[in-house]
């Protein structure tokens, strides 16, 4: 790291890194493609973080990419080895290629890059630093470490410092994490991101509610298991303070209907029964009614 070149490329990484952090504090894991697009000002010059192609070079970067995508959504665990290693696909089936090459030069010199994996259509969740550690040219693919020497890598670049994980603790949180996104992602999505009950747009209030919970055998992570809930729906509808029959109108319960309070009560909850959800497009994405009927049954035994 004494030449000028080595030291650019230290110095933008750092800045990369520092940036995600920031965002990552704003936006949570998943960061949308037209931030990363954008990306940030590195002494005057724009540093983006994606491209057309998954293997991405930013112009000021002299020789090694700063970042991999994979954009596959899902099946999640064929991006992934036996070890918990990210299985990385090289660009086109060339070995030689500029691209291709440029991630070994990373591996050899051990530079840390950013992974970023679609979790839908233009969201990514995005790690880092990562590191490449093995080549497979029969495979044509990359291994990408996630966990170790994140913390050398941590201290060289500054990156946030965090307790000393257990071997493939963060791979493990990756697949974690891209389970749940993906989940919530998906059902924001089908609902065009808005609460059921109440049509409240503000994303950050949104969850992706099961409807039989995934302690479960049938609470499957699929969309049609899920629902779009505001914070107060979700507990609400998750403490039984009312339920949704299969033919998708609410109930609110007894007792709570008969409770006298504030606007927020009234509108938050008693004003909810007997109405139709709002329904997700497309409507086969529409809640299983199978699904719906059991959480019911549930529903009806609390009150
Ligand atoms: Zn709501």
């Amino acid at each position: 790291m004494s030449s000028p070149q080595a030291s650019i490329d230290h110095r933008v990484r750092l800045a990369a890194f520092e940036w995600l952090e920031k965002q990552t504090q704003i936006h949570g894991d998943v960061l949308p493609r037209e931030l990363l697009a954008q990306g940030f000002f590195f002494e005057g010059k724009r540093v983006p973080f994606v491209g057309p192609q998954g293997i991405f070079k930013p112009k000021i970067l002299p020789e090694i990419p700063l970042s991999i995508i994979t954009t596959i959504e899902g099946p999640y665990d064929d991006s992934f080895d036996v070890n918990n290693l990210i299985v990385y696909r090289y660009r086109g089936t060339d070995p030689d290629h500029r691209d291709n090459v440029g991630l070994r030069e990373a591996m050899e010199r051990k530079i840390p890059l950013v992974y970023f994996h679609a979790v839908v259509r233009g969201k990514y969740l995005a790690r880092w630093p990562v590191f490449v550690v093995g080549d497979d040219r029969k495979a044509l693919a990359f291994k990408i470490d996630a966990d170790s020497q994140v913390l050398m890598a941590r201290r060289e670049y500054a990156v946030s410092e965090e307790v000393v994980p257990p071997r493939a603790y963060a791979t493990i949180m990756i697949r974690q994490r891209l389970h749940q996104q993906s989940f919530r992602q998906r059902v924001l999505q089908a609902y065009r991101e808005q609460c059921a009950c109440c049509r409240l747009k503000r994303v950050e209030l949104l969850d992706a509610a099961h409807i039989i919970g995934d302690s479960e055998p049938e609470g499957i992570p699929a969309v049609r298991n899920g629902i779009a809930l505001c914070k107060l729906h979700h507990a609400a509808f998750d403490s039984n303070l009312f339920g949704i029959r299969p033919d998708y109108h609410m109930e609110v319960r007894k007792d709570v209907l008969r409770e006298k309070d504030g606007p927020m009560l009234i509108h938050g909850l008693q004003e909810l029964n007997n109405r139709k959800i709002i329904l997700p497009t497309p409507s086969k994405l529409s809640p299983d009614r199978k699904l719906l009927e059991q959480r019911f049954e549930e529903f009806r035994a609390a009150g």
